[in-house]
């Protein structure tokens, strides 16, 4: 069976990702599965430019096919930031908490109905070095005004998804991995992965 390599050093990232790729005909696996994977500088401008860069040297180095996953949070209130700098919003050594706290103090004095955002995911499919494909997937909702449970990663605390009262983080993975944009990019790229596969 074909190895698919998911190019993250993310463990929550990389749970959600072989969860919703379950049941495709390749095996998958991580960057823990190789020695020496040099990191992937994530310097690009875009999450597209990010996604594409991570899947491109994974797999070029492995001379294998690896999906890659780039993604953040983009709040209408702030031009659409921390966007593509969402991992790294409060500077340097910023911890899931630390870029929460921040993301609240901008939007102390913002009411909730001007406190939308949408995560939006980029995932991007290369087979030793060449681009086979990208694919896009948005989930969105409000930013609430304190963080709230303790399931998930990064923002899930803080944002509520449209049509539910509890957060991300509140609503658990499973419930998170039916609507989030990771779950809807993943839905296409599983297309991708299925032709790729199935068409050799
Ligand atoms: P990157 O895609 O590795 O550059 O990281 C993006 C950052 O966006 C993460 O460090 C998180 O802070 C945030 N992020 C991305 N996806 C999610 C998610 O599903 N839930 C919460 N935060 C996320």
């Amino acid at each position: 069976m074909k190895e698919l390599v998911v190019a993250t050093r993310n463990k929550h990232k990389l749970k959600e990702i072989k969860t919703l790729l379950k049941g495709l005909p390749v095996r998958v696996v991580s960057l823990d599965n190789f020695k020496r994977v040099p990191d992937v500088i994530e310097d690009g401008l875009t999450l597209e430019a990010n996604a594409r860069k991570k899947a491109i040297q994974v797999s070029k180095f492995l001379n294998k096919l690896a999906i890659a996953d780039d993604s953040g949070l983009e709040v209408e209130a702030l031009g659409g930031k921390p966007g593509v700098y969402s991992a790294r919003f409060s500077g340097k050594g910023a911890t899931y908490d630390s870029n929460n706290k921040k993301l609240l103090k901008l939007l102390k004095d913002t009411p909730l109905s001007k406190r939308k955002a949408c995560f939006r995911c980029v995932i991007s499919l290369a087979d030793k070095g060449r681009i086979i494909g990208m694919a896009e997937g948005k989930s969105c909702g409000k930013i609430s005004f304190e963080p709230k449970g303790k399931a998930g990663f990064g923002y899930d605390p803080v944002f509520i998804p449209n049509g539910s009262k509890k957060t991300f983080a509140q609503l658990g993975i499973r419930k998170k991995n039916k609507i989030s944009h990771r779950s809807r990019a993943l839905l296409k790229a599983r297309k991708l992965v299925k032709s790729l596969v199935c068409n050799r």
